[in-house]
């Protein structure tokens, strides 16, 4: 019987997608993951803060659907999806739970750190070797050079897997700036931009004194035919929240083509025009709308701050706008503050494995290549199967390195 020889692998950056494929790896091989911070997982633990969505429950087309471009992730997801996240999640000690969103969380008193702390156990079960405070500042096809502590180091590696994050969140270690490293060697680059992040709007001074940080709960918010229910909650530049983050893509696109933008925001998503229109009599004032539609003081002034006078004042036509407030969009929030980024290495650039088709010993994964998706775990879902791929076609080489 042959036995394989243990390859030599070097990881780059160690966020979820380089923990994920340094822990299948060095089940059977020398793994050395480099991270240029001090501690791994920084905006894993981010992520954790606000409702750790670790993936999503659906699965099959209806998970790949959710990414573009899709056809690096179908082959990806088949490999690794959101029930298989699971089961290696539990395999660590992790279980979780799909939540009513169809989200999927750790289980009840599980917190973020544990989370990361059982991918570092189980590293260091392995003996991946971590090295911190190791910035990538170089590269060739054998090997990869770091500056640590003001002094160049170099390692030669058999396969390197490259995981270094996009590009929002600096303090988190992904800043992006290693895309002129990778421009330089001929590699097709796209520049950074926010995906799943706030939308400017202009409201009025006085709507916004009394409502930064309110909730507009179950609304529909939609834009150029796509539509999202969900929560958006007033900041002082506009909206963010779980309705507002799935458009972000629709009005990045528009504005790139100098469109003017605006969203459509249904304040009564369960209730049709009709029915609202049925609630009004003829003595019908303002002052009556938030007992008769059952609205708060948010929704209410929201509406008033997106209709003129006479729409306000008059409760058929007030009805009626509560199904279509029009609401014009500036532009997006930016990078730094978006929650992922679309941009870094082309898709293009890469195989079905995600190995860089001009140098395939070496691989992208992780937010770093030019993808997107939507919020509710469908992002470390993306993280975590690109590093499964790579990891996977490393392990297991087939000639024409297709995995099909
Ligand atoms: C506020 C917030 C909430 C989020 N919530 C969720 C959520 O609930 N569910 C979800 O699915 N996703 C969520 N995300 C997104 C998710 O956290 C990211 O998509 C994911 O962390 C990306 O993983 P990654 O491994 O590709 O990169 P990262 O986690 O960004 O890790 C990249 C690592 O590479 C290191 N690095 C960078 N450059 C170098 C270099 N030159 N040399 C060496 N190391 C380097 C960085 O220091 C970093 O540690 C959230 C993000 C944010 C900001």
């Amino acid at each position: 019987m042959s036995v394989k020889k243990p390859k030599k692998i070097i990881i780059v950056g160690g966020g979820p997608a380089g923990m994920l494929a340094a822990i299948e790896l060095s089940k059977t091989h020398e793994v050395q993951l480099f991270e240029k911070g001090k501690t791994l997982g920084r905006k894993f633990l981010v992520a954790g803060k606000g409702g750790f969505n670790l993936t999503n429950r659906v699965v099959g087309a209806e998970l790949s659907a959710n990414y573009s471009p899709n056809s690096l992730f179908e082959n990806a997801l088949k490999h690794f999806d959101s029930s298989q996240t699971r089961s290696w999640l539990e395999n660590l000690g992790i279980p979780t739970y799909v939540g009513s969103s169809g989200r999927v969380f750790p289980e009840k008193g599980i917190k973020p750190i544990q989370v990361l702390n059982a991918l570092k156990e189980r590293l260091c079960a392995q003996h991946t070797q971590v090295h911190y405070e190791h910035e990538f500042v170089d590269f060739t096809p054998k090997k990869i050079r770091f500056l640590h502590m003001g002094v160049l180091v170099e390692s030669s590696y058999d396969s390197c897997i490259f995981a270094l994050g996009g590009a929002s969140w600096s303090v988190t270690g992904s800043k992006g700036d290693w895309l002129e490293i990778f421009k330089e060697k001929g590699l097709q680059t796209q520049p950074f931009e926010p995906s799943n992040c706030g939308l400017n709007c202009a409201f009025p001074i006085d709507f916004l004194k009394n409502h930064v940080g309110k909730p507009l709960k179950n609304i529909r918010i939609s834009c150029q035919g796509t539509t999202v229910k969900g929560e958006a909650v007033v900041s002082s530049y506009g909206l963010e929240g779980n309705a507002v983050y799935p458009i972000s893509k629709i009005v990045r696109n528009a504005l790139k083509q100098c469109q003017q933008v605006s969203v459509e925001v249904d304040l009564k998503p369960f209730n049709t025009e009709l029915q609202l229109l049925q609630k009004v009599t003829p003595k019908t004032l303002p002052k009556n709308y938030a007992y008769l539609f059952k609205l708060t003081k948010t929704q209410i002034d929201f509406a008033k701050a997106h209709t003129d006078k006479e729409t306000y004042l008059n409760a058929l036509l007030f009805a009626k706008a509560l199904k279509k407030l029009t609401v014009p969009v500036q532009g997006l929030r930016s990078v730094e503050e978006a929650i992922s980024t679309v941009g870094g290495i082309d898709s293009e650039e890469l195989s079905s494995d995600f190995s860089l088709k001009k140098i395939p010993n070496i691989y992208c994964v992780g937010e770093m290549f030019d993808w997107d998706t939507v919020t509710g775990g469908y992002l470390l879902q993306g993280c975590f199967s690109s590093a499964f791929t790579a990891a996977k076609a490393i392990s297991n080489p087939t000639p024409n390195r297709s995995l099909n």
